[in-house]
């Protein structure tokens, strides 16, 4: 392995796995931190920790567990992955977290990069955007776990570790990755270990990318990685395989438990061309819909590629909610979708597409999954995944909104041949 990442979130560790992939390197996501050694081809390995709002000193320690395992894959760079808009309170977790891995590393400097460009985070003089509007004007200042409720990275940052924060204006950025070298050289003689960076484009992440092709330690969101394969690569060390995944012919099924807006067009496009089994939370909840029955419907179909689905609209959601509580609905419905999934595995099911973000980690956990390697991408955003249950299983979690409106079928035509 060339490269280790932590990610502090599951969805987080997904997105820069897809982000290295997509860059060439063999890459596998590894739900929490590994006992067994990785593959041998694995090339980006990235850990996902549910560290992002727990406590600091539990995060630390599940953050340096992780790097040790990674350490003993023998990675030569390490990549501390949160969120793109630096979710985190006035204790941590980032800062603290952030100086431990330096410490085990024995590491002079780390950048800290929080930009997303695709997705509107930028930063200039410190203080980060989402689009147009200043992080603690963007709605984020009244997160229910962290509110951003200062812009200016250095400072909220500072507010967080022992040391000393640096900062790397964009206008050094600019002069390209010599310039940000130098500048970050002198950072760290200055004893200023943690430097927030600034960057607006995919370029400028690319520049800084290059400038810290030989730092131990590299901190951000999954933008800060669109520039570190083409370093291994420049060391003639990634094998060109990257994303090859087995191919999974056999019995496939969909499961969707998303209800957004995307989501509900997918299912009526698959729902007019394959047999769907609506899920009704009610029925769950009196016991006349169960696993077994969907687990006999869905083999009654095998041949094809049936959808269990309980997609809905907005108002029957609301009401269904409202009748018997939000939280008891989604349990019902996300312990539904893991059983099924388990169930319909050890019937043989070779390919699985799930809709929703809560809905895969449920299928995911149920599933008993410790890793997923990453193959081409699907859609923006939504790659192809195999995953090991005793034999390959092709994988794709689509997560809200992703996604075009024939996603399910190319999904599973994509894991059928990948
Ligand atoms: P998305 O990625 O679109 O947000 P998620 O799977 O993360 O999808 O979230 C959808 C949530 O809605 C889940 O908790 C799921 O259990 C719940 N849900 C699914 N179907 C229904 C329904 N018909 N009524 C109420 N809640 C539902």
């Amino acid at each position: 392995m060339l490269l280790g990442a932590i990610a502090d979130d599951f969805t987080g560790a997904s997105d820069l796995a897809n982000t290295l992939a997509k860059g060439g390197m063999a890459t596998i996501q590894f739900v929490g931190t590994p006992t067994d050694a990785a593959p041998a081809d694995c090339e980006a390995g990235v850990v996902a920790l549910k560290t992002r709002s727990i406590g600091k000193d539990d995060a630390v320690r599940q953050s340096l567990e992780a790097l040790a395992w990674l350490k003993a894959q023998g990675c030569r760079q390490f990549l501390f992955k949160y969120c793109s808009t630096f979710d985190s309170t006035p204790e941590g977790n980032i800062g603290p977290v952030a100086e431990a891995l330096l410490d085990a590393l024995d590491a002079p400097i780390a950048v800290v990069c929080p930009v997303f460009p695709a997705t509107g985070r930028t930063l200039y003089m410190g203080h980060l955007f989402v689009k147009d509007r200043l992080l603690s004007e963007s709605g984020m200042e009244n997160h229910p776990l962290n509110p951003m409720t200062d812009p200016d990275i250095r400072r909220w940052l500072r507010r967080q570790t022992k040391g000393d924060v640096g900062l790397l204006a964009y206008d050094v950025v600019r002069r390209g990755s010599e310039a940000v070298s130098a500048a970050l050289a002198e950072e760290g003689r200055s004893g200023r270990r943690l430097v927030v960076v600034d960057a607006v484009t995919d370029e400028d992440l690319r520049t800084i990318g290059k400038a810290i092709a030989d730092h131990r330690l590299v901190t951000g969101g999954s933008g800060i990685a669109l520039g570190l394969p083409d370093n291994f690569r420049a060391q003639g060390l990634l094998s060109g395989r990257a994303a090859a995944l087995p191919p999974t012919p056999g019995p496939a099924c969909v499961l969707s438990g998303s209800c957004s807006t995307a989501s509900r067009a997918q299912v009526a496009d698959y729902a007019a061309n394959h047999p769907a089994l609506l899920v009704e939370p009610a029925d769950l909840l009196a016991g006349s819909m169960t696993t077994e029955r969907a687990v006999a419907w869905v083999e009654e179909h095998w041949a094809d590629a049936p959808m269990v689905y309980s997609t809905a609209d907005p108002h029957q959601v609301a009401e269904v909610q409202k009748v018997f509580g939000r939280e008891r609905v989604a349990d019902a419905i996300e312990r539904f979708m893991g059983d099924l999934a388990r169930q319909l595995a050890a019937k043989g099911l070779t390919r699985l597409v799930v809709g929703g973000g809560e809905t895969s980690g449920a299928v995911v956990t149920a599933l008993g999954l410790s890793s997923l390697r990453i193959g081409r991408e699907i859609d923006p955003g939504v790659p192809a995944l195999a995953a090991d249950i005793g034999r390959p299983l092709g994988l794709a979690l689509k997560s809200g909104n992703f996604g075009t409106v024939d996603f399910y079928d190319k999904a599973l035509r994509m894991l059928e041949q990948p």
